[in-house]
């Protein structure tokens, strides 16, 4: 049977040019399909983006990408309620380990990069149905029908290729609804300088938190919540982050909405990764951290993206299309899959149903003991043991919960 490409690559955001640059560099004839007009065009993050991955894949893409801001300031905010907040900030100066993007000016920024090292990029390109063929792949798209025995899925938490072949579910129950807008608004901060706020609690209901980072001139502001808690949430899910805007008090002209689903199965749910003639890769994988600290799913796109194109070339190399497996061995080795491991006990700890309404509102009643002297006085630990028994959460439970934080 003839083919069309060594490998075809189903989405253009960050996996899948991640995984078309690689391959090329290794020398594979290669296409990748894109639905949307541009890449970005269909991509949503909050937008800080760890660029330990991206430095590999570009090692001077500092000097060269779309970034907007360097995070030096993270800020959590934990509201207890409406006349409660603790909040918690660090600042580091000259800090280079994460910066803001916007996906619309990132993707395109290194889709042409993509293409100026050879990528063939077929823009406007929707894949319909998937299927085998003489021991191969075809895929049906909306400008007509190619093959190959290669397919990296990279079409992000829909996972179009292996859904169609029955390797996947839809499974809005293993996601979480993420929210955006970018707010045009006076940012008074030096060029080098950026914040990240994770905001806990502001929203009652809703299992999740908000955010708000700092990009040149905008802010992005929004939530990423569990789609089972939306029925309990305070503001309907079109109104979320309106909601949440206004009563951080964030005054502004609206750019940009968006809403995209998020996936969020936690290490040991992982679903199928390889299967023969198929890798899946970043959000279509599920691949993402979700720890309370920070989401991070763009340098696990771009890390998964790197291993797949390597995998690919040895792959076509041995023409053996069942050993995919190479990828899944690959894979282990990475930060990739140690990094979603290690993060484990924390999705497992923000899974509890108490832990996001409890925990901070014990910690803000401590406080508010704490700040308040009358003649009546206790002990910290005492005061810890009467908050925590107020919600019925025992000392052991408490200290196991911490531990699987620090794990
Ligand atoms: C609100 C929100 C906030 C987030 N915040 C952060 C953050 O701050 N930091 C972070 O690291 N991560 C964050 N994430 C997660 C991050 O955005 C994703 O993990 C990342 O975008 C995954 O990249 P990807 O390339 O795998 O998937 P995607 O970016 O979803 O790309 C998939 C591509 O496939 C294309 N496609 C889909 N179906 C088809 C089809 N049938 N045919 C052809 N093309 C198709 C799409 O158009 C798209 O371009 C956030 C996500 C959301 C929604």
């Amino acid at each position: 049977m003839s083919f069309d490409a060594d490998l075809i690559i189903v989405g253009g955001g960050l996996s899948g040019l991640s995984a078309g640059i690689t391959a090329v560099k290794e020398g594979l004839n290669v296409i990748l399909l894109e639905r949307g007009e541009y890449s970005g065009a269909k991509n949503v993050s909050g937008g800080r983006m760890y660029v330990h991955a991206l430095l590999k894949l570009i090692p001077d893409a500092l000097e060269r990408a779309p970034l907007e801001r360097p995070i030096t300031k993270e800020t959590f905010e934990f509201y207890c309620d409406n006349k409660k907040k603790l909040t918690i900030s660090f600042e580091e100066k000259e800090k280079k380990n994460s910066y803001t993007v916007l996906r619309a000016k990132f993707d395109r920024w290194l889709a042409s990069e993509a293409e100026s090292l050879g990528l063939l990029i077929s823009y406007s390109t929707l894949v319909l149905n998937v299927y085998r063929e003489n021991g191969g792949i075809t895929l049906e798209t909306n400008r007509g029908v190619l093959k190959t025995p290669l397919v990296i899925d990279a079409s992000g938490v829909t996972s179009i290729v292996f859904r169609s072949l029955g390797l996947r579910r839809f499974t809005p129950d293993k996601w979480m609804l993420g929210v955006k807008e970018i707010v045009k608004t006076d940012l008074n901060l030096p060029e080098d300088e950026g914040e990240v706020r994770t905001i806990v609690g502001l929203i009652k209901g809703v299992k999740g938190g908000g955010f708000v980072y700092t990009n040149k001139d905008t802010l992005s502001v929004g939530m990423a919540v569990t789609f089972d808690s939306l029925p309990k949430s305070e503001f309907p899910a079109k109104d979320l982050v309106e909601g949440f805007r206004e009563r951080l008090g964030i005054e502004g002209e609206i750019l940009e909405y968006s809403a995209h689903a998020i996936p969020y199965f936690g290490y040991k749910n992982l679903q199928q990764l390889y299967a023969e003639n198929l890798i899946a890769v970043g959000d279509s994988a599920g691949f993402l951290i979700n720890d309370g600290f920070t989401i991070r799913g763009m340098d696990l796109a771009i890390g998964s993206g790197i291993i797949a194109g390597l995998a690919a070339k040895k792959i076509i190399e041995m023409k053996d299309f069942t050993k995919t497996n190479i990828y899944y061995d690959m894979l282990k080795e990475s930060f990739v899959l140690k990094h979603l491991e290690l993060a484990y006990s924390r999705f497992e700890l923000l899974n509890k149903a108490y832990v996001l309404n409890t925990y901070p509102e014990v910690l803000c009643n401590l406080l508010s003991d704490m700040f308040t002297v009358t003649e009546e006085r206790k002990t910290l630990i005492d005061d810890a043991l009467l908050r925590l028994k107020e919600k019925g959460i025992s000392l052991s439970q408490a200290l196991r919960d911490i531990l699987s934080v620090a794990k």
